[in-house]
Parts: C-alpha cells; sequence; structure tokens
C-alpha cells in the first residue's frame, strides 16, 4: 500500500514548466534538431564564453539537461579540438562508453574515430580522435604517461558528485597541472547542488548554473515498508502497469545479480499474467551487461507497451533514459567500504543518501509529471553519501601517486581528506608487496607494477610470476579473475546440478579456484575458443572472449616490461607460490570449528558458497582472493596453499611463530609490533618536518 509522501509531495515544480511533451521518437530520428531540444543550447553561447574566460568553470545543471553529450560537441564547435583533443571523464564504464556512442551518432561518425572512449582494457579510440570520453581512472593512468596532459586542450571532469576515488584524486592533480598549463580548460560537472563545495577547492572557481525543466512529480511511500525489497519491488512494477496509465518503469536496483533475479520474476509473473505480458518489455542495465545489450535499453517501447527498466546506480545521473514517468526506488546502492584497521575491504548493501533519493524520483519527471514509488521512509536516510576516499582501500592510488612523483601522500590536496589510518595502511600493504622501500620511495617493482591496470596484489602476483616461471599461467588466472563477472553458468532451475556437474570437472584435485578458472581457460583454448564448447561444459562465452581480451593486454605489458610468458604448467606449486607473492596478506587458517581466521588479523572469514570448495573437506591453509560481505565475511576465490611458503615467499610480513600449529597470544601481539613496517615511522616524520 502506497500513500503520499507527507513531506514533500510535488515540490519539485520547476519554475519554467512546460506542458508540450516530446513526443517519442526512434534513436535513428533523433538527430541536429534534436540536440537543439535539450535545455543546455539555450546557453550554448554564454557557456562558450565563460569556457574562453574562465581557466576553471563549475557546471552544475539538471540530469539529462545535456551537459555530457553537449558541452564537448560546442566545444569542438568553437574550436577547441584544434588545439588538442576534449576529455570527458565518467565514474563509470557503461556511461563512458554509452555516452561515446551517442555523441558519435549524433555527429554521424564512426564509433572510435573523431569520438571515441578509453576504459580498463578497452581502448576504442584512434589517432582520429579528438572528443574522448574515459573513465576517471583511465585519465589517472594517462597522467602517467602524459604528466603535463599536452594532448588535451580541456579536461571535463564530468559526474564530479560521484566523488570516486579516481575523481577526487584527479582534482588534485589537474588542479595543480592547470597551473603550469595556462592554456588548459578545466571544467567541473556535477549534477547535484555540491557547486559550492567545487567552486571553492577550485580557488573561487565561477559557478555556472544550467536551469533545467522539470516537471512535478509525486511521491508515494510504503506505509509499513516490507523486508523482501525485491519482491515488493517487483510487485510495485506489476501494480503500476496495472493501474497507471502508459509510461515507462525505471527500478533502482544494487547490481547484476538483484537486477537478474527481478527479471526472472517480473518473467515468471508476466507467464502467470498470460496475453496481457506481451505489453511489458524488460531492459536491465549494469557495468557488466554485455555492450550490444547496453544500446537497447535506449530504444523506445513499441505503441502501446512498456518498457520496464531494471538499472543500478548508473541510471541515477549518469544515464538519461528517454520516456521514464515512473520509478520505483528500494533505497539501496552497494557501495565500497574498507576498514583500515584491519585491511578488510568489501561490497555493502546500503541505504542511500536524501541526495540520491531525490535524483532517483527527478528521473520521472524529465519529459512530464512522473511519480516515484519508495519503498522506505525518507526521513530514514542521511542526507549525502561519504565520499568513497573517506571509505575505500587507497593503496592502488597510493601507488600511482608515488609513481608521479608525489611523495608526501599525506599533504595532496584531497578536497576531503581520507583517514591517516587509511593512507598508512596503503604504504604499510605497498612496503610489504616490495613497491615502496623503507623510506616510502617507490621501487623497481613498484615502477613495472604500475604498468598494470590492477590493483596491486593482483600486479604484485603478475610481476611475480616471473620469478616462478608461469607467467603464462599467472595472466591467464589474473585475467579470469578480472572478466568481473562468473565464468561459470548457472541456470535458475532444474539443470543446477548439471552445470553444478560440469563445474566440478575443473575441480579434479581440488586445488582450488584459481586453478580451475586456469583449467577452464586452457581447456577452452584446446578448444580452439569454441562457444560450443563452453555452452556444453556450462561456461558464459561472454566471460571467456573477455578474458582472452585481457589476457591478451596483461601479456603485452608483460612483454613491456621485459618478462616474456613462460609456461610451467606441471609444477602447480609454482602457480600457487606466484599467486601468494601477491596475495599473501590474504592467508586464512581452518579453525577448529570450521571456519577460517586470517593468519596475521583476528577476523573469522568463511569459505564463499560459489567456491568449488564450498562443502568440500576443508583446506588447512587458504589463500584467498578477496572478501564478500552478505550476512559474513565470505572469501571469494580460494586456494590451498602450504603454510611453509608463506615466510618463504613473505619472510617480512609472517615469522615461523605464525604458521606454528599453537600460538601463544602474548607473544602474538608483541610479533606483529616488530614486524610492522617502517612506513609509520618515516611518514610521521615527513609531517613533523612539515
Ligand atoms: P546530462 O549529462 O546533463 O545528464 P546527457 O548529455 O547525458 O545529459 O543527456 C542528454 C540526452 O541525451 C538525454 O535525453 C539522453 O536520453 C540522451 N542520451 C544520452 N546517451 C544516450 C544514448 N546512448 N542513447 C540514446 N540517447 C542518449
Ligand atoms: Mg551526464
Amino acid at each position: 500500500e502506497f500513500v503520499f509522501d507527507e513531506v514533500a509531495s510535488f515540490v519539485e515544480t520547476s519554475s519554467e514548466m512546460e506542458t508540450e511533451k516530446e513526443e517519442s521518437r526512434t534513436v535513428a530520428e533523433r538527430g541536429k534538431e534534436d540536440r537543439k531540444m535539450l535545455p543546455i543550447y539555450a546557453y550554448r553561447d554564454e557557456l562558450l564564453k565563460l569556457v574562453e574566460e574562465n581557466q576553471v568553470l563549475v557546471i552544475v545543471g539538471e540530469t539529462g539537461s545535456g551537459k555530457t553529450t553537449q558541452i564537448p560537441q560546442y566545444l569542438q564547435e568553437a574550436g577547441y579540438t584544434k588545439r588538442g583533443k576534449i576529455g570527458c571523464t565518467q565514474p563509470r564504464r557503461v556511461a563512458a562508453m554509452s555516452v561515446a556512442s551517442r555523441v558519435a551518432q549524433e555527429l554521424g561518425v564512426k564509433l572510435g574515430h573523431e569520438v571515441g572512449y578509453s576504459i580498463r582494457f578497452e581502448d576504442c579510440t584512434s589517432e582520429k580522435t579528438v572528443i574522448k570520453y574515459m573513465t576517471d581512472g583511465m585519465l589517472l593512468r594517462e597522467l602517467l604517461i602524459e604528466p603535463k596532459l599536452d594532448s588535451y586542450s580541456v579536461i571535463i571532469v564530468d559526474e564530479a558528485h560521484e566523488r570516486t576515488v579516481s575523481t577526487d584524486i584527479l582534482f588534485g592533480l589537474v588542479k595543480d597541472l592547470a597551473k603550469f598549463r595556462p592554456d588548459l580548460r578545466l571544467i567541473i560537472s556535477s549534477a547535484t547542488l555540491e557547486a559550492k563545495k567545487f567552486s571553492e577547492y577550485f580557488d573561487s572557481a565561477r559557478i555556472y548554473m544550467i536551469p533545467g525543466r522539470r516537471y512535478p512529480v509525486e511521491k508515494l511511500f510504503q506505509k509499513c515498508p516490507e523486508p523482501d525489497r525485491l519482491e515488493t519491488a517487483v510487485r510495485t512494477v506489476f501494480q503500476i502497469h496495472q493501474t497507471e496509465p502508459l509510461g515507462d518503469v525505471l527500478v533502482f536496483l544494487t547490481g547484476q545479480e538483484e537486477i537478474e533475479t527481478a527479471e526472472t520474476k517480473l518473467k515468471e509473473r508476466m507467464n502467470d499474467l498470460g496475453s496481457k505480458s506481451s505489453e511489458i518489455i524488460i531492459c536491465p542495465i549494469y557495468s557488466n551487461l554485455p555492450t550490444e545489450l547496453q544500446a537497447k535499453v535506449f530504444d523506445p517501447a513499441p505503441k502501446g507497451s512498456r518498457k520496464v527498466v531494471l538499472a543500478t546506480n548508473i541510471a541515477e545521473t549518469s544515464l538519461t533514459i528517454d520516456g521514464i514517468r515512473y520509478v520505483v526506488d528500494p533505497g539501496y546502492c552497494k557501495i565500497n567500504s574498507y576498514n583500515p584497521k584491519t585491511g578488510m575491504e568489501s561490497l555493502l548493501e546500503t541505504p542511500i543518501s536524501k541526495a540520491s533519493a531525490e535524483q532517483r524520483a527527478g528521473r520521472s519527471g524529465r519529459t512530464g509529471p512522473g511519480k516515484c514509488f519508495r519503498l522506505y521512509n525518507v526521513k530514514d536516510l542521511e542526507a549525502t553519501t561519504i565520499p568513497e576516499v573517506q571509505r575505500a582501500n587507497l593503496a592502488s592510488v597510493v601507488l600511482t601517486l608515488k609513481s608521479l612523483g608525489i611523495d608526501d601522500v599525506f599533504n595532496f590536496d584531497f578536497m576531503d581528506h581520507p583517514p591517516e589510518s587509511s593512507l598508512l595502511k596503503a604504504l604499510e600493504l605497498l612496503y610489504a608487496l616490495g613497491a615502496l622501500d623503507g623510506k616510502g620511495e617507490i621501487t623497481k617493482l613498484g615502477e613495472r607494477m604500475v604498468e598494470f591496470p590492477v590493483d596491486p596484489m593482483l600486479s604484485k602476483m603478475i610481476v611475480g610470476s616471473e620469478k616462478y616461471k608461469c607467467s603464462a599461467e599467472i595472466v591467464t588466472i589474473a585475467a579470469m579473475l578480472s572478466t568481473g563477472s562468473s565464468v561459470f553458468y548457472r541456470p535458475s532451475r532444474n539443470q543446477q546440478y548439471l552445470a553444478d556437474n560440469a563445474r566440478m570437472n575443473f575441480y579434479t584435485d581440488k586445488a582450488g579456484d584459481h586453478i580451475a578458472l586456469l583449467r577452464v581457460y586452457n581447456s577452452w583454448k584446446e578448444m580452439n575458443y569454441s562457444s560450443q564448447w563452453c555452452y556444453e561444459n556450462y561456461i558464459q562465452s561472454k566471460s571467456m572472449r573477455r578474458a582472452r581480451d585481457i589476457r591478451e593486454q596483461l601479456a603485452g605489458l608483460l612483454k613491456k616490461i621485459g618478462v616474456e610468458l613462460t609456461s610451467n604448467a606441471d609444477d602447480l606449486d609454482a602457480v600457487k607460490k606466484a599467486i601468494l607473492a601477491g596475495f599473501f596478506p590474504h592467508a586464512a587458517k581452518l579453525q577448529k570449528d570450521g571456519s577460517y581466521r586470517r593468519v596475521r588479523e583476528p577476523q573469522m572469514v568463511y569459505v564463499h558458497p560459489s567456491s568449488g570448495l564450498f562443502g568440500e573437506s576443508p583446506k588447512k591453509w587458504l589463500v584467498y582472493h578477496e572478501l564478500v560481505l552478505t550476512t559474513k565475511e565470505y572469501m571469494r576465490h580460494i586456494t590451498e596453499m602450504k603454510p611453509e611458503w608463506l615466510v618463504e615467499i613473505a619472510p617480512h610480513y609472517y615469522k615461523l611463530k605464525d604458521i606454528e600449529e599453537t600460538q601463544p597470544k602474548k607473544t602474538q601481539s608483541r610479533r606483529s609490533r616488530s614486524t610492522r613496517s617502517p612506513m609509520a615511522k618515516v611518514e610521521t616524520n615527513k609531517k613533523a618536518k612539515r
């Protein structure tokens, strides 16, 4: 049962309400004159003038007003691309791809020619490219190669309100860069009113607000929120479908898993409804959705039918899908969380902020009056989300900063400072991995690790494989771990046991998930990369093709740092040791009660149900790839190892005592002090000198 939100119904009536509705047209029909329909068009000349006059400009505008797709085109029309590329960063890969493809379409050019995008493991640009969309993380990587970004005339840091770690680091770097590049133009673009904060940070930069169009949005909320969010969301979609006039529905879910479950549920219910069901078209959109399906979400629903978009946070501000009139908002999203004390990092499902709730609701009122169904009470929400830099593992960015020659990371010009403990933990990990020396300076090994666009532990594993002569195996494993989705296909219903049996074929010696992933890849390769083979073995061929792509790139980077691909396929111990070379901090030991404990930390961790070792007779010692927190801390991707390897591979980190059978408590605390890195001291000294 939904009731009106007493607090805020009809609050967002904009000053210039427009009543005439835009007819829905096909994407192909949307062309040049379509660009003129966007709210930003009226301010084109004013905007260009401001860019000319101000080196740094903060732009705020309603989502969907045309900031991301139009500003780079205006700048190109004004001649900026004669001096250099226009770079526009996005926090999300899908947004970078999708927006680039849209702009290429508007300009009538082939994607990857004049307009292109660059995301991790995928570079769709060429010599010709003058408008380049990219993830914020990719621009950080470009800075490593081109510290002054000489090939750019304008940098747009878009979606600045998202405040990802990479965006925050970019802020500091481009702010500094602007001093050395007076010709460079910087645009910070945001959907929300944090503008003042951005402006202050960029030395009182000029703020420009693009007036938006917004129609009133009726907000309804559930009197008694129900525990099963997903079920309620699905039911609400059907309630809308059966009682509300035509218009598309946008449902906000937390990730691929929820989206797939919701899709199945919706389809089941549609079947139960019979003929009426044809009127609903389900379109999922999330970051790992195959590219060819991503575009589908923008196709208008055929006449008489209703599109139901199942989206992650990506549809909150990054992507605008036209035609949405109803929003179903369960009020949750997934965020990174990191505990600097323990070094534990996990993805958490958390309630969204009030600011997000407003953004989400606003998505229904873009082209006409809308309705937002909230499955929670907005009063229970926090005002804003904490910037990611304050709740993330910073190892990767600290290494990047060190590689850029920024030695004193504590004194970096952060817009919001991360906790000191996070920075220290990052420095300590990098020291333990050998990427930094005792003085906190980047080592040769560290410089080699930076070449790889992956987390430091993974890059250490890759670089470390040289020593164990198994680089061919290790790049395969690294690639398989980086596909972003499981390679094992698990049908939702009665064929599950067949899929599980097929999967166990790769676990013949029960060595672990890393080794199984290696076997999957090698078997697929032996079958000439056949999709038929994938189908027969319940393997996702799309993930496999992505793994092959990634593998090729990682192998190329290895070559670049002078490491030949060598195979040591018969020596699994060598492969496991190479994994440990990067992941030794992720060692866990079996406890009497069947749980595991991290070797140098007191937390309990458990085998993830998705592991091929789950439910098998437990191994005494494991190394895990990552932790996922749901009901407990689960280790995902685990492999058996020998404890003596820990002291062999990381003698500076583990002492014999760590791997002995019984550990008297007292000595443990003394020991952990003595094996602590000198980082804390070095960095505190630096601070004292300041
Ligand atoms: P903003 O950045 O201000 O939020 P955008 O430039 O992203 O706005 O969006 C402007 C318009 O372009 C919207 O109407 C949106 O629907 C459309 N658009 C953006 N990307 C695509 C795409 N890939 N396919 C179709 N339409 C798109
Ligand atoms: Mg945008």
